[in-house]
């Protein structure tokens, strides 16, 4: 039996009943931990991801589908898990609503810049690290004054809410910027654009990703501090499935995929991106 692939979250989940009852059996081979609801390969199961969808180079909505690193890096894994391109439903991740979108469910899997921290790891599991990334500050390009995180004393700082961005900054390194916080990054790049505040700071990828789409227009400090391991965000509990996705970003390190979708993403920036295979955490 096949279900038409249903392109909402909701719908998804009611095609999944509807396969569960009409079929009598719950068989979700390929799956592993805890809430895992879609999985198995073929029978037009389906499988639902959150990327972001407002940032060029990782996860940006273009056309009829999100593109960019986070997106094919995704794609792989949902490959190793036996889900083909087809039976994979986007959904747009926030930086602030990861955390809720795994607890409830709405999605069975986030890869969307999404550092692992202790503090999240309280509320969600994590495979990976599948990629490090350092944090970076952008002003406009005719800012002279911010050459890093110490010249951001007392200047408006945008970031979005959720990230742990702007905390690094102001919580962890002391420095008592203005704080203003975003939906997202491309509201701080609105924001940046007509002078409302005087920086934006996040990960390097996410800073180059937008340097690159809008040349001449911003400049990136380039001093990277920091380390920012980004994981593939589980529902909690999900120890069978995170040793699954971690054999699946080893693989995808060993067979060069992970070095040809940043090179994808980032190749014809000046974007000097991180080659060296992260080593991926041991599943708790
Ligand atoms: N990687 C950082 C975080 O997860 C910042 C980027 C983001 O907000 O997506 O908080």
């Amino acid at each position: 039996m096949r279900v038409r692939r249903i392109s909402s979250i909701l719908g998804g989940t009611a095609a999944l009943a509807f396969a569960l009852s009409a079929c009598g059996t719950a068989d979700v081979g390929g799956g592993g931990g805890g809430g895992d609801e879609s999985g198995g390969e073929g029978g037009g199961e389906t499988i639902t991801i959150g990327v972001k969808y407002d940032q060029p180079g990782l996860g940006l909505y273009e056309g009829d589908a999100p593109v960019g690193f986070d997106v094919d890096v995704a794609t792989y894994i949902a490959g190793e898990l036996g889900y083909s391109p087809e039976q994979i439903e986007w959904a747009e991740a926030a930086s602030a609503n990861r955390e809720s979108f795994l607890q409830q469910g709405t999605v069975d899997m986030v890869v969307a810049t999404y550092s692992i921290t202790d503090e999240r790891r309280e509320v969600v599991d994590f495979a990976g690290p599948y990629y490090v990334a350092q944090q970076d500050i952008l002003v406009n390009a005719d800012n002279e004054d911010i050459q890093g995180p110490d010249d951001l004393e007392g200047k408006v700082l945008c970031s979005a809410s959720g990230s742990r961005s702007a905390h690094n900054i102001v919580d962890d390194m002391g420095i008592d910027a203005e704080l203003r916080e975003a939906g997202n990054y491309s509201e701080c790049l609105s924001l940046l654009g007509n002078g409302a505040v005087d920086a934006v700071t996040t990960d390097n990828t996410i800073l180059a990703g937008f340097a690159a789409q809008n040349p001449g227009t911003y400049r990136m400090v380039n001093d990277p501090f920091g380390e920012e391991r980004y994981g593939v965000g589980l529902p909690a509990g999900s120890t069978e499935r995170c040793e699954e996705v971690n054999a699946a970003i080893t693989k995808m390190w060993e067979e060069g995929a992970a070095i040809e979708a940043l090179e994808k993403a980032f190749g014809e920036t000046d974007f000097d991106y991180e080659e060296t295979t992260p080593e991926v955490d041991a599943c708790q």
